[in-house]
């Protein structure tokens, strides 16, 4: 029988503790959801400002819709573009002090684009470790030498560039997505630019959180367009609406529109989804109460969890990892913490390395500190009784 090892493939997860399966959400966004006929505290959205269903952003939304129907239509380079994005793209150029931005529909497909379209054979692509799958399969797919380097280790990075051949792009996360730390971003541009290669950052989850505005990780350490060349954003995090962008140069965007694939092929976000996002980005840029909220929230969790004795790792972040080891085992704590009204993912390999399952506990400012204190008091008590 053709195929006949996919069900032995299935059977096998499920018995790792490594099977996955959804959960149907009937309410909007929000640290409230309903799921499954039951009501219950949100603690893993990335929706970190508590914007994806902001009344503001919902109505642009609406008045997009009414101005621009659903669908784009079309690809940018069709018919596709329209004013909507259009200005989005000049305003994510002047939030984020680059010369110029260009939308994609998805980061997925934003990094694999970007990476393809800068190296390829006989070039080097060097990436941490811990880097998001789309980083990783981007350098992968590129053709060019693809080079792992340690996690946040600027010396090891050092190493494989004064061996590398060709044009250089060294890539990374800025807040890594499952453990919530920094990347070392000074020391890789400083690193960069000694051996004449490009740094990509993808800020994901530092954009709108961190810096006085939002501006992310790179706005917070104030590196420019020729330190940090290539900036890679997405807006279905922190901005709580749907798609990303590349800000850079006039050179880089023009070489993304004339040979990333994935720009070129590809069905335009819809234009109302980009009205919404520039009444987001506005908030974002103005309600700085929001980050500030957020960053007590991450202090009081941090120190209740460690109160606990709760294994945590070293994330200044919303992303707030508790490293249990056994996927089995974090798979259990999460059902628990469900059974107690609180939503928190497992996350376990491939997403992260073998033995290093862990509870994703993500933070929005929309929580109260009665929220924290009570993931944190069901926490305790089902270590007590499930894993202790
Ligand atoms: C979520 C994420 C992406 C993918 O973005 P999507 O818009 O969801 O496709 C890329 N990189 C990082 C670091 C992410 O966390």
């Amino acid at each position: 029988m053709p195929f006949s090892h996919l069900s032995d493939n299935l059977d096998k997860l499920a018995t790792q503790g490594l099977y996955r399966s959804r959960r149907v959400i009937d309410s909007p966004q929000g640290i409230h959801l309903q799921v499954d006929g039951k009501s219950v505290i949100n603690f893993c959205s990335n929706d970190y400002l508590g914007l994806a269903n902001h009344p503001a952003v919902v109505q642009a939304f609406k008045e997009g819709a009414d101005t621009y129907g659903v669908g784009s239509g079309s690809a940018h380079l069709i018919c596709g573009h329209s004013k909507a994005h259009h200005a989005l793209e000049e305003e994510l150029a002047a939030f984020t002090g680059r010369e110029r931005v260009l939308l994609f529909s998805t980061g997925y497909m934003a990094n694999i684009g970007v990476i393809n379209a800068l190296v390829g054979r006989g070039d080097t692509v060097l990436e941490d470790r811990l880097n998001h799958a789309s980083l990783l399969d981007g350098g992968l797919s590129s053709g060019a030498k693809f080079k792992r380097y340690a996690h946040a280790d600027t010396a090891h990075l050092d190493t494989l560039l004064a061996q590398a051949t060709g044009n250089k792009l060294i890539v990374t996360d800025g807040v890594f997505s499952m453990d919530g730390d920094w990347a070392p971003l000074p020391e890789l541009a400083r690193t960069a630019s000694q051996h004449g290669a490009w740094l990509m950052v993808d800020d994901a989850h530092g954009l709108g959180v961190i810096g006085q505005h939002g501006g992310g990780l790179l706005d917070y350490y104030g590196l420019d367009q020729t330190a940090v060349p290539v900036l890679m954003g997405t807006l279905g995090k922190g901005f709580g609406t749907f798609g990303a962008f590349v800000a850079g140069s006039e050179l880089l965007i023009e070489t993304l529109i004339q040979t990333a694939r994935t720009y070129i092929y590809t069905t335009a976000l819809p234009p109302a989804v980009a009205a919404a996002t520039r009444a987001s980005l506005r908030i974002v840029m103005t309600e700085t109460w929001r980050r500030e909220k957020l960053a007590a929230l991450i202090t009081r969790f941090r120190v209740g969890a460690g109160q606990l004795g709760l294994h945590l790792l070293s994330s200044p972040s919303a992303i707030q990892p508790i490293m249990i080891g056994d996927s089995q085992q974090a798979v259990d704590v999460s059902k628990a913490l469900l059974a107690a009204g609180f939503l928190v993912s497992a996350i376990r390999p491939p997403t992260v390395a073998q033995g290093t399952a862990r509870l994703r506990v993500t933070l929005s400012a929309l929580h109260d500190e009665a929220m924290i204190d009570g993931l944190l008091d069901a926490l305790a008590a089902i270590r007590l009784s499930k894993i202790a």
